[in-house]
């Protein structure tokens, strides 16, 4: 408990230094925006390596890092905190928001577009020059610890149902670009992760990236690196390539028959 008390983001410290091959300036842009203090968006295809970057940061900085997957259920009060009713009565409990805001850590909001407006929101005067939380439901306008950095990130190919950032929520941010590593960076990548071959990782993404050239046959996002992890690990584990690659990657990138056709055709072409 004392423990807890020392530093009440212990439980979001990472405990091992994450594996990441930078595949650009990401971490000069990464390091000049929060000497600027303006909060982030990285925008990039799923699996190329936006969470495993923010990772690499948080331990580069000896930050906590705490994460929030958004959905459209995610509420405000979700992110800022609650009243809580126990045996002594009704208590105030941080949200991951507010505990990162009030403590200092970095915050990550993953697939930021499925977040409703109350959420994003309540992010404006925090993405600011106020850096101000406001916790209207216990009556706090908490100010962010100098530590606190805000990020967001979400797939530009993929926008859900309807969903589309306002301008007032967007412009309060800086953008990095995020996509798959250049062919050698990512076999090297693969390698590592995958604990892979160099022919089996450099086999996977020629195959890879042969699937992000489907857009015209209907596969809306290619291989991810993540994907390609998976199939590696797969072939670790003893399946053939062939039928790695079919489980992790093929089958669960489409359920489109016509697509199917193509990618398990280009399965049996590449291994
Ligand atoms: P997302 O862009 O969806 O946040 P992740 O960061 O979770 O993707 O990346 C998916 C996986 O791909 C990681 O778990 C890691 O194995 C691998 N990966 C992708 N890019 C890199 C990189 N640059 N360095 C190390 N691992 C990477």
């Amino acid at each position: 408990m004392a423990e807890q008390q020392a530093d009440p983001l212990a439980e979001w410290r990472l405990r091992q230094e994450p594996y990441y091959q930078p595949v650009g300036h990401e971490i000069a842009a990464f390091d000049a925006a929060r000497t600027a203090r303006l909060p982030l968006l990285l925008k990039g295809p799923t699996g190329c390596g936006k969470t495993r970057f923010v990772e690499h940061m948080a331990w580069r900085l000896q930050l906590p890092l705490i994460t929030v997957a958004c959905h459209e259920d995610l509420s405000a009060s979700d992110l800022a905190g609650r009243w809580l009713l126990d045996a002594q009565g009704t208590r105030w409990m941080d949200g991951p928001l507010a505990q990162a805001v009030r403590h200092g850590g970095l915050c990550y909001l993953d697939e930021f577009m499925e977040a409703r407006a109350d959420t994003t929101v309540l992010l404006h005067p925090l993405a600011d020059t106020r850096r101000v939380l406001s916790l209207e439901r216990c009556g706090e306008l908490l100010h962010a610890h100098p530590d606190f950095q805000l990020i967001v990130s979400y797939n530009p190919g993929y926008q859900g149902i309807h969903r589309e950032l306002k301008p007032s929520t967007r412009q309060r941010f800086v953008a990095m670009n995020f996509d798959y590593p250049d062919p050698p960076t990512e076999t090297g990548i693969v390698q590592r992760e995958g604990l892979a071959s160099s022919e089996l990782a450099g086999q996977l993404v020629r195959f890879a990236v042969r699937t992000r050239h489907l857009r015209d046959e209907g596969l809306e996002e290619g291989a991810s690196t993540r994907m390609l992890v998976h199939a590696a690990l797969l072939a670790r584990a003893g399946l053939s390539p062939h039928d790695a690659t079919m489980q992790a990657i093929a089958d669960p990138l489409s359920d489109d028959p016509d697509v199917g056709a193509v990618l398990r055709a280009l399965v049996l072409a590449s291994f």
